[in-house]
């Protein structure tokens, strides 16, 4: 007997487990869920793309929810196969993310009628260098199949509508001065001492707080790193300081590049971006997205760090993080995901789908 999509997504959830799957070996996870879909779920289009299984509804809906789910895990640490303990159930892949891949698939099988178009996305090597993330791969080969107004990945997000992200540069701020022996300082001109005046204005700064869709984006302009000296008898010519703004996504790489020289204006320094990653809107305002946010009775946050999530925003679809599992138990070897908390998940988007 293979997969039971109709089954209760908990008990599906310990089979998804039950097969290990590590990144590279998906195959085997990725057989069995092509030929549950196949034959549980006929109202859906199936196809292949490697070691990911793309199905979708062509039902002539007006909008189209994307349900996207990695069914990779890190490499077990004896925690496999899964086992319960009362409302907890540990294993390798609980929280990160087979309970979301659970609640998809469960979905897909048991939704005869969805208000939306719907698009299943289960996808290979999440977990290990992005050139070989199988939604990448999708991206490329099979672009059309990414298309819809929400996407949602069943990351762990602790029952929280987790959306956009922050943006980052790294900005290295260098003084120049004139060297000399420091037994005759008034000859040299000293590079760290100009430091003091960027350092005085970082530790002044006034962050903001921005509210885009209900979501807080705490910002944040902070030195990470100084380097300077030559000897301690010499009066050093160069100095740098390291600076890191995350930044909300209202601000485009190129503004928040140019606000971090407004902050420096005026100082003995030079500037250059060393590093940088654009942040993502939520695009919450959409309405189908709106819905979802609604559903889930308004528990929605800001992002930390960089999902998928990126490469919808990317593609102008508004996306989120939205799954049972615990973030902060993601590849921990106690990692485990509380049942109820599944349970809690498949009934918000069956409302939402169903709505
Ligand atoms: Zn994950």
């Amino acid at each position: 007997m293979g997969l039971d999509l109709r089954a209760d997504p908990i008990t599906l959830t310990a089979a998804l487990v039950d097969i290990p799957s590590e990144s590279r070996h998906e195959q085997r996870i990725a057989d069995e869920i092509e030929s549950a879909l196949r034959a549980q779920a006929p109202h859906f289009e199936v196809i292949r793309s490697g070691n990911a299984v793309l199905a979708r509804t062509n039902l002539g809906r007006s909008s189209r929810v994307l349900l996207a789910g990695h069914t990779d895990t890190v490499p077990a640490a004896d925690n496999v196969p899964s086992r319960r303990d009362g409302d907890l159930m540990y294993g390798c892949g609980t929280s990160d993310m087979k309970s979301g891949d659970a609640v998809f698939l469960h979905l897909a099988a048991t939704i005869a009628e969805p208000a939306h178009d719907l698009t299943l996305v289960m996808y290979d090597c999440e977990e290990i260098e992005s050139s070989a993330n199988g939604l990448g791969r999708i991206e490329r080969d099979l672009p059309a199949w990414l298309a819809a107004d929400v996407a949602i990945l069943g990351e762990p997000s602790g029952g929280f509508i987790e959306a956009g992200c922050q943006g980052t540069i790294r900005v290295v701020a260098t003084a120049a001065g004139t060297r000399a022996h420091s037994a005759r300082s008034w000859l040299g001109d000293n590079a760290i001492h100009k430091l003091g005046a960027v350092l005085d204005r970082l530790s002044r700064y006034q962050a903001r707080s921005v509210d885009i869709d209900g979501c807080v984006y705490r910002e944040g302009l902070s030195a990470v790193r100084i380097d300077g000296g030559i000897a301690g008898n010499v009066i050093p010519d160069a100095a740098s300081v390291t600076i890191n703004f995350r930044f909300a996504p209202d601000r485009s790489v190129e503004q928040a590049v140019a606000h971090v020289h407004e902050v420096l204006a005026g100082l003995d320094v030079t500037c250059e971006t060393t590093d940088a990653a654009a942040g993502a809107l939520p695009g919450l305002a959409n309405p189908a997205a709106a819905a979802l946010v609604a559903a889930a009775g308004g528990q929605v946050r800001a992002k930390y760090g960089w999902t998928d999530v990126s490469r919808f925003a990317a593609l102008g679809i508004a996306a989120v993080n939205y799954g049972p599992g615990d973030p902060n138990l993601a590849h921990k070897v106690d990692e485990h995901v509380d049942i109820t908390a599944i349970t809690a998940t498949t009934e918000t988007l069956r409302a939402y789908l169903t709505a």
